[in-house]
């Protein structure tokens, strides 16, 4: 049985006591929340996924994720069954970007070593695995504002190719305060060569928001926020041209779309 409920697809397999209900867009750059029977285990392509003691459990699929994904439920009693999911493919737009300053475009070995530095430190934050189940509630826009880059796109700076834009940009004067858009923890506060001001929130179970080219953080690293707290304001530093905020959303590694997680913006 499928049902169809808002912009969620619900797919619902019930097997006497097993069962397996996915809650997301099935497609590329999704986060999937699901629901286990209570005391099932998980792989995803053969890796181990976290499932909480409810069977509660999430995954994320990157831009380019297969198709064809793989899921075994391993059951309270033992038993081993799979069941596969498709995604859809997605297109993504191509999006030309001029006026970047040259500093940015062919930086010296300076700032290469401090870009790599950067790396290396959201890498790690977002590698984290936390306890918190934050993962689990609807999440909120950070803030309200003109949608002006979306998830996926190919991006040419001063007409060089570059790598895909992975968040989704919201224009706002310098200075509009930015929410969590779900409870979490922050795992990351800097000033970073490319995203300028940066903070990152760890919802749990790998899932995570980085909010970028911020001209100030109001939090602090650790420390605990709930939804709709106000944690930082936008700005424009880093590789920009205007004031916004670059909202990003990672499953671990995977990078996810998060404007499939929120309503259509409400202006
Ligand atoms: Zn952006």
């Amino acid at each position: 049985m499928v049902r169809i409920m808002s912009a969620f697809v619900l797919i619902w397999l019930s097997f006497s006591a097993q069962s397996l209900e996915l809650q997301g867009t099935l497609t590329q750059g999704s986060l999937i929340r699901g629901q286990l029977e209570p005391g099932a285990q998980l792989r995803l392509n053969d890796e181990p996924i976290r499932v909480t003691a409810e069977g509660k459990f999430v995954l994320g699929f990157g831009r380019k994720a297969a198709l064809e994904q793989r899921l075994t439920i391993i059951g309270a009693d033992g038993k081993m069954r799979e069941e596969n999911i498709q995604l859809s493919p997605r297109e993504y737009k191509i999006q030309r970007i001029e006026g970047i300053a040259k500093r940015i475009m062919k930086p010296d070995p300076d700032n290469v070593a401090r870009a790599q530095a950067d790396a290396k430190r959201t890498r790690a934050a977002r590698a984290r695995f936390e306890q918190q189940t934050s993962w689990q509630q609807s999440f909120i826009w950070p803030l309200k504002g003109p949608i002006t880059g979306v998830y996926g796109s190919q991006r040419f700076y001063n007409g060089e190719p570059r790598s895909p834009h992975y968040g989704v940009d919201v224009a706002a004067p310098t200075g509009t305060t930015v929410v969590a858009p779900a409870d979490g923890v922050i795992t990351l506060v800097g000033d970073l060569f490319y995203s300028g001001g940066t903070v990152i929130i760890d919802h749990g179970f790998g899932v995570s928001s980085t909010f970028l080219h911020l001209s100030k953080m109001l939090v602090t690293e650790g420390q605990q926020v709930k939804q709709g707290d106000i944690v930082a304001e936008v700005g424009a530093t880093g590789r920009v041209t205007g004031p916004h905020l670059d909202w990003r959303m990672n499953w671990f590694k995977q990078r996810v779309d998060p404007a499939l997680l929120v309503p259509p913006m409400a202006r």
